[in-house]
């Protein structure tokens, strides 16, 4: 992982139309924005990261992550102020949320909790338009489980840079976790996940899930 210090961490729901209709919500007129602690931050660098089952099922998210590299103004140009992008887990407790939702409680305990959100390796931001073509994909036990690229984000990076900083601000060392595509599914104990980008792993882990 990087050694800049990762300060708010943002992250965007059902920001692909097919992710969104497979758990049965609507698609967004504007972005859903939430966020995670940083304790949420771990690394996926062939390590093995420990979960609890206690709470329900955990689902894996796969999403591309970009990181902020200069304070936005209005005026700021959404492309200058991306300064490197990597493959994330947005870990979810899936039941958790269900409940939560039903209730209209905030998501934090289903999205926030510590170890949440595992980082692969960083890697140059390409720029949006060859970014918007590169196939992304989550292999499970070596098995396709999510694929996308970003040309089927409802909300564009660019767009999602000026919303969360207009709204909450935004500024050096935030992430932005920009949504995942169709294909989430619940852990089992000794999961294999591989983040491939463009092909080439980029991050991998192994689930303990007690
Ligand atoms: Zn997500």
């Amino acid at each position: 992982m990087s050694n800049l210090e990762i300060n708010n961490i943002y992250c965007i729901g059902r920001n692909y139309r097919l992710h969104a209709l497979e758990l049965g919500n609507e698609v967004p007129k504007e972005p859903l924005v939430f966020t995670k602690p940083t304790h949420a931050i771990m690394s996926m660098n062939g390590n093995e990261i420990e979960l609890s089952a206690q709470a329900g099922e955990v689902h894996f998210e796969l999403e591309i992550v970009a990181r902020i590299g200069a304070d936005y103004t209005e005026d700021a140009e959404p492309e200058q102020l991306i300064d490197g992008i990597a493959l994330g887990l947005d870990l979810t407790l899936r039941d958790v949320q269900s409940r939560l939702k039903a209730k209209g409680l905030p998501w934090l305990p289903a999205k926030g909790f510590k170890g949440s959100a595992p980082l692969g390796q960083w890697l140059p931001y390409p720029g949006a338009s060859s970014l918007a073509g590169i196939p992304f994909e989550l292999l499970r036990n070596g098995v396709t489980a999510q694929r996308g690229q970003a040309a089927d984000m409802l909300f564009p990076i660019a767009e999602l840079i000026h919303y969360i900083g207009r709204h909450y601000g935004l500024g050096a060392g935030d992430l932005i976790y920009t949504g995942t595509p169709a294909g989430v599914a619940a852990l089992q104990d000794g999961d294999r996940l591989q983040a491939l980008w463009a092909g080439q792993e980029v991050g991998s882990c192994t689930i303990k899930l007690a």
